[in-house]
Order: C-alpha cells, then sequence, then structure tokens
C-alpha cells in the first residue's frame, strides 16, 4: 500500500499500549512521525506483518528518502483540517477565537484556522512552522516539570544528538563568542528572561519557541585557558509534547536565526 493519507490511519492499528519502543512516548506521537516521513512503520515491534506489508516502506529521517521540511508541512496543514481546534487549543494550553488557535512562538502570535491556514507576526519558515502544528496535533499538552535535560536525554535523542550539537550547540557557540548582545536579544526581541545561572554557566536565558517546550541556553566564558562553551538543554517532557524530529528542528532553527542576526549587525559566526 501507499504512504498513510493521515496520522489517524496508522494510529488505528497501533496498540495504543503507548510502550515507548519505537522511540516516541506515545503511539499517537508515532502515528505523527511515520505519517510525517520520519519513522518507518516497523520501528513498532507490536504490528503484524500484514499490517507492515500494508504501509510498504515509508522514508526515514535520518535516511536518504528524507521527506522535505515543505513536503511535511503541507501533509500537517492537510492533516489540521481533520481535527477539532478548540479541543487542541485546550490540550496544548492556546488561545482559541474567530476559529483560529494562536499560541505565542518567541513572544509573538502565530496562529492556525480550520483549513491549516497559517497566520503569525513572525516570517513563516518550515523549521517553525512544522514543530507548531505538529505541537497542535500530537503533542500532550504536559505541564513543564522544571528539570533540565540535554538534547540526548530526550527519548529518540541519543542517536541524533552529535548532529545536534553540530547544527545547534556549535553555531550558537560561535555566535555568542562574536556577538555579545546575542542574549540581550533573546531576552528584548524573542521574549526570552534571564534566569539564575544554570549549571555554573556564566549566563542562562530560557526561551519559549512553544508555550511547553521551553529551551535554555547555558553559555560558559572562557576561563584559564579553556574555550568558551554552550548548550542547549530542554524541559525533560519535551519529548511528550513534541516529537523528536521537532524538538530537533527548534534548536538548529534557532541556531540558524541567531546565526543570521549575528551577521545583520557585522559579525559573521558562520562556520
Ligand atoms: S512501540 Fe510505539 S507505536 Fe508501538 S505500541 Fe509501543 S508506543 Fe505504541
Amino acid at each position: 500500500m501507499s504512504k498513510p493519507k493521515n496520522a489517524f490511519e496508522v494510529f488505528q492499528f497501533l496498540d495504543k499500549s503507548n510502550c515507548g519502543e519505537c522511540g516516541e512516548k506515545t503511539c499517537l506521537a508515532f502515528a505523527g512521525a511515520v505519517f510525517l516521513g520520519q519513522k518507518k512503520v516497523r520501528r513498532c515491534p507490536r504490528l503484524s506483518s500484514e499490517i507492515l506489508e500494508r504501509f510498504g516502506d515509508e522514508p526515514d529521517a535520518t535516511g536518504s528518502g528524507e521527506t522535505s521540511p515543505e513536503d511535511r508541512l503541507e501533509k500537517l496543514k492537510s492533516e489540521i483540517t481533520r481535527i477539532d481546534l478548540a479541543e487542541a487549543a485546550e490540550r496544548v494550553g492556546a488561545e482559541y477565537s474567530g476559529n483560529k488557535l494562536t499560541l505565542k512562538i518567541l513572544g509573538k502570535n502565530f496562529s492556525v484556522d480550520a483549513k491549516g491556514n497559517l497566520t503569525t507576526e513572525i516570517h513563516i519558515n518550515p523549521w517553525v512552522a512544522v514543530p507548531f502544528l505538529s505541537y497542535i496535533l500530537f503533542g500532550q499538552g504536559l505541564p513543564v516539570a522544571g528539570n533540565w535535560v540535554p538534547y540526548r536525554e530526550l527519548r529518540g535523542g541519543r542517536d541524533g544528538y552529535p548532529l545536534f550539537q553540530k547544527r545547534c550547540d556549535e553555531p550558537m557557540k560561535r555566535v555568542a563568542d562574536l556577538y555579545t548582545q546575542l542574549f540581550d536579544d533573546i531576552v528584548h526581541v524573542f521574549g526570552g528572561k534571564k534566569v539564575d545561572k544554570q549549571f555554573e554557566s556564566n549566563i542562562s536565558v530560557v526561551l519559549h519557541p512553544l508555550p511547553k517546550v521551553p529551551v535554555m541556553i547555558c553559555y560558559w566564558l572562557p576561563e584559564d585557558g579553556l574555550d568558551s562553551s554552550l548548550h542547549v538543554f530542554f524541559d525533560e517532557i519535551a519529548d511528550r509534547n513534541l516529537d523528536i524530529g521537532s524538538v530537533f528542528s527548534l534548536g538548529t532553527g534557532l541556531a540558524q536565526m541567531f546565526t543570521k542576526i549575528a551577521l545583520r549587525h557585522g559579525f559573521d559566526a558562520r562556520a
């Protein structure tokens, strides 16, 4: 059979035990990841060979047949037309009025209507639009736990951690080293907040790319001949409010955005 037309088409065949063996915290998140082409259906060990055959061989997020962010965005928009947006707004802590679901991304309004149309006060990039829609469709809307963990400790994050460091921590560190105003921008332009220094860092800021998926950036200045360092942390429940591919996208998207901002101010932090 061809690829699933929507996440429900996959979900209906899952055993709904939320056992986590596929690397996702819930069967719903797994169904979403299969639908988006980020996971192969065979990653669920509880499916019969008949069902596996039925879905054929979808591309894996890490394989060469990766679905483009633009394709994923279109798929998610079509999926939005199938859900009750008012119910979704309640689940994920968004506002619902005028047939639109609205929530804050980096302090700015970002909305979707029942036809999947997006409206926003910021530029619509797939790196932010895909996680936004995925959060609405598949997130559990759990309250933030308050325990910060690196990407590798999120479910499904271990394998992709070296790439996450390369595309998120390292470029952000280069920006922070050159463009010292970065952390003030995070606070003033993106609605971030300086917090008590964590893990003995010199600067710690928290920002909210999605309401229940906060991100903490910690920066250590050079000291005693040691180079500076920067690490990005997520709340430990991030992997239940958002699929791991979207968490990756948020981290790497933020790094790209900060690199562009620094460049605009005359600081070239590109590798
Ligand atoms: S492996 Fe994943 S999809 Fe399969 S039953 Fe467990 S949580 Fe659900």
